[in-house]
């Protein structure tokens, strides 16, 4: 990916970016392997790697600096992303925690209202020590955005659709603001799959992603990635890669290739029963609002249809009457389980406000009582609507 001060021959892989994003999943950083011909890359396990001669080696040196698989999930995440590079990471946080590392003491971020939990967590619990700012802005509101970036404002972190109340931010017009000064726009966009939405091409400087979600796909592996086409900025975050070491295993990021060829099939189905799901909850008495950019009647709808493809497998909604019942609902669903995450083949359900949301209770990051949210996997939506009224009941 990059030029290495030192020889580095690791093989280019072949070119596939005049094809389309299906074929592109199938065959991006996954040539044959050139001893066996197999068509599934193998698992490298090595942790070192011998040199020709001191100096001189086969692109690999060292487990943490580089591995073959890790490469080929990068050079496959860079070519669904169409971006320049792409680096992964042992999970979502590790990948966010790289980007912070361009933060001096005195640097602001400014960070959406509502957001992975995780990522308001380590600003102000752990990054505030180090004199970093963290402010909260309604991305929504671009006038209070254009007064809330000053000449501190290092980062932008925007997540759409957002979490756990689903609402559309325009990246355009944000990174329209954001160009402004000399912040750098972060997109983290794992809810939004590079299938669905591709920032780096609004406007965007990076681009995050836990790839433990839709990426991976099946519940099984936790991951994360930053990619981008500023070369500087790829050269630091590899640097740093290496230098905080929280890389991926190599069979983590084998399981991950495998997910992603399928991410299209399977955003596609997410996408569809998603839409039926949240159709079927507009028209319940017990349903209080449905957060869904896919209905007409989300606020968001509009910047939706012209920023992303389709829109996505999160869906969440509010009850009528409270905390109590929306406790009752998520423990009586069947086929939708009680668990935090999202983006796996299986419909999950969970409770924000006292699962995945409970360490912002009591901040700015506004999350309600009443909100359910769910993520809508990929079996018969018959089935899954049957679950719901059944819960709903
Ligand atoms: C899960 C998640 C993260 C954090 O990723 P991990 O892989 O759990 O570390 C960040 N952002 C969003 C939107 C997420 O859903």
């Amino acid at each position: 990916m990059f030029d290495s001060s030192v020889p580095n021959q690791r093989r280019k892989p072949t070119d596939w970016s005049d094809k389309q994003f299906e074929t592109r999943a199938i065959r991006s950083g996954q040539d044959p392997d050139p001893t066996t011909g197999s068509v599934v890359i193998p698992i490298n396990m090595a942790s070192t790697y011998r040199h020709d001669a001191v100096g001189e080696f086969k692109g690999y040196e060292y487990g943490r600096t580089g591995n073959p698989t890790r490469t080929a999930l990068e050079d496959l995440l860079a070519s669904l992303e169409q971006s320049r590079w792409a680096l992964c990471y042992a999970s979502g946080t590790a990948a966010a925690q790289n980007i912070f590392w361009l933060l001096d003491p005195g640097d602001e971020v400014l960070l959406s209202d509502d957001i992975y939990s995780g990522t308001y967590r380590f600003l102000v619990g752990t990054l505030a020590r180090y004199g970093i700012v963290t402010t909260l802005v309604d991305f929504g509101d671009l006038n209070a955005t254009r007064a809330a970036i000053g000449p501190n404002t290092r980062l932008v972190w925007v997540e759409t659709p957002t979490n756990p109340n689903i609402r559309i931010i325009d990246i355009a017009a944000i990174a329209e603001i954001a160009k402004q000064t000399n912040a750098l726009l972060v997109v983290d966009n794992t809810f939004a799959t590079p299938y669905l939405q591709q920032p780096l091409a609004l406007g965007a400087d990076l681009v995050m992603y836990s790839t433990t979600k839709y990426l991976g796909g099946h519940s099984d592996v936790v991951g994360g990635a930053i990619t981008g086409n500023d070369l500087a900025l790829g050269a630091f975050f590899q640097d740093q890669q290496n230098a905080a070491g929280a890389v991926p295993s190599p069979f983590d990021c084998w399981l991950t290739v495998r997910g992603l060829k399928t991410l299209a099939v399977r955003m596609d189905r997410h996408c569809e029963n998603a839409q039926r799901v949240a159709e079927f909850l507009e028209g319940h008495p017990a349903v209080d609002q449905v957060f869904y950019p896919g209905l007409s009647r989300h606020p968001g709808h509009e910047i939706a249809k012209r920023q992303m493809r389709d829109y996505s497998g999160m869906v969440s909604f509010t009850v009528k009457d409270g905390f109590e019942k929306a406790k009752t609902i998520v423990e009586r669903t069947k086929l939708f389980l009680l668990a935090e995450s999202l983006g796996g083949v299986e419909s999950l359900i969970e409770h924000p406000g006292q699962m995945t949301h409970i360490s912002v209770e009591g901040t700015g990051v506004g999350v309600s009582q009443d909100l359910i949210r769910m993520s809508v996997g990929i079996e018969n939506v018959a089935d899954l609507i049957a679950d719901l009224d059944r819960a709903l009941a």
